[in-house]
């Protein structure tokens, strides 16, 4: 049985939805209303992140010491990464889950849903833009060898010893 969701919070969380709407459409993305009634029902007044915890709507913001409980209007693939605000990419969340997850250090199965092919995409730009003369200059990759029997070789030799 979803439990109730008090009218103060409903206008709060509609508020909410309100203005990472405009912030959404400001970025230039898709930005369509969602209902915050909606999705509370939808998510039976559990957080959206998979942790499954009952959201608690009583839990008031704090500046100083953010409350784990509050609830967040979440986009499950980030703004950052192109997520839309509409239907399918917004979600309740518990404020510490939110943050977990759009943190550096995620972890956990939520954040699998925020891997996105834009962060794959960067993952592999670091490692191909990797130079392979650094390489070289650490040691990593050998340097060929020139071989004693080469005309490199003896030429060399020849500029050490001083002859001509
Ligand atoms: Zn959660």
């Amino acid at each position: 049985m979803t439990p109730q969701l008090p009218v103060e919070a409903l206008e709060r969380l509609e508020k909410a939805e309100r203005r990472q709407r405009r912030e959404t459409a400001k970025r230039g993305l898709q930005a369509l209303p969602v209902s915050v009634l909606g999705l509370w029902l939808l998510q039976r007044g559990l957080c959206g992140c998979g942790c499954d915890t009952p959201l608690n709507p009583l839990v008031e913001w704090d500046e100083k010491s953010p409350p784990d409980d509050f609830i967040v209007i979440a986009h499950v693939l980030a703004r950052g990464s192109r997520g839309t605000h509409d239907r399918k990419n917004v979600e309740l969340w518990r404020h510490a889950c939110n943050k977990r997850d759009a943190g550096p250090d995620t972890s956990g199965a939520a954040s699998v849903k925020r891997f996105t092919p834009d962060m794959q995409r960067k993952l592999l730009a670091s490692t191909e833009t990797r130079d392979p003369k650094k390489w070289q200059r650490a040691g990593k990759i050998p340097q060929p060898k020139v071989s004693k029997l080469s005309r490199e070789y003896r030429k060399s030799l020849k500029v050490y010893s001083g002859k001509t």
